[in-house]
């Protein structure tokens, strides 16, 4: 997998360079330089989206998608800053260990699109992500069904129980290894599926904007995404909408919950 360590060693140059004197992450292995990247990356694309997000939502848009109430206070999301900020450093060594076995060849990840051909490209694409929706749903709901793991691991995420105190930060606010566990199934699908790495990368930033878009409580009623009115509800009831991206598994697995407006007005 030469072509995926030259990459991945250009990912690091390219980020570490921007951020750092040479001399503080040349002498260290590939394997700390990928993950100060990852550390790093993870930082921007949690501040710079939930910054972004807020200031539009709560600053520009004021009083339009969210009543005045139900804006979350500054407390509430130093509070979800502080939780993600503890857990960072952890999230981001399960992207650097992925990369590690992908640059080994041990998944079946390739490095360019001309390795497959477009068609078998796009048929693996959809299996990875329906294997991605599939594993998060059940991660997600065997992190309620089985009690220890909730207690211990999964409530942490769950003290955001209003919409007052939902914000986009609370996306990343987790126990370190209930967030690594979620993410887990883009680690599995890479033995399963060949995907094409860039696209891998790809879903995984996604995944930093989606949890915080999906925390912001505007129900933006988008077919079939199962997009923050859906989560609002999950944070309410806590045994409906387990799901990703999509409603699908919840819909299949019986825990589909629609959000109606009186459910919205009612938070
Ligand atoms: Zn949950
Ligand atoms: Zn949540």
């Amino acid at each position: 997998m030469e072509d995926i360590l030259t990459e991945t060693s250009f990912y690091n140059r390219l980020v570490l360079g921007a951020f750092l004197p040479n001399r503080v992450w040349d002498p260290l292995p590939h394997f700390l330089q990928t993950w100060l990247r990852n550390y790093i990356g993870a930082n921007l694309i949690y501040f710079v989206s939930g910054f972004l997000w807020c200031f539009y939502i709560y600053y520009l848009k004021r009083n339009v998608y969210l009543p005045k109430d139900a804006i979350p206070s500054t407390k509430s999301m130093l509070l979800q800053i502080s939780v993600a900020m503890k857990a960072m450093p952890w999230y981001s060594l399960l992207p650097t260990v992925s990369e590690y076995m992908i640059e080994n060849g041990w998944t079946r990840c390739f490095a360019r699109i001309s390795d497959v051909s477009w068609p078998a490209y796009l048929m693996y694409l959809i299996v990875y992500l329906v294997i991605v929706e599939f594993g998060i749903y059940w991660m997600h709901r065997e992190l309620h069904d089985i009690k220890p793991l909730y207690k211990y691991l999964h409530a942490t995420h769950h003290i955001y129980n209003k919409q007052n105190t939902l914000s986009p930060f609370a996306g990343l606010a987790f126990h370190p290894l209930d967030g690594i566990l979620q993410a887990v199934p883009h680690v599995i699908a890479l033995f399963l599926v060949p995907i094409h790495f860039k696209m891998h990368i790809l879903l995984i930033c996604m995944e930093g904007i989606w949890t915080a878009n999906i925390h912001d409580c505007i129900d933006a009623k988008l077919w079939p995404a199962m997009g923050a009115g859906y989560h609002t509800i999950h944070h309410t009831t806590y045994r409906h909408n387990y799901g990703h991206f999509t409603i699908w598994m919840d819909w299949m697995f019986g825990t589909l919950r629609h959000p109606t407006d009186d459910d919205m007005k009612k938070m």
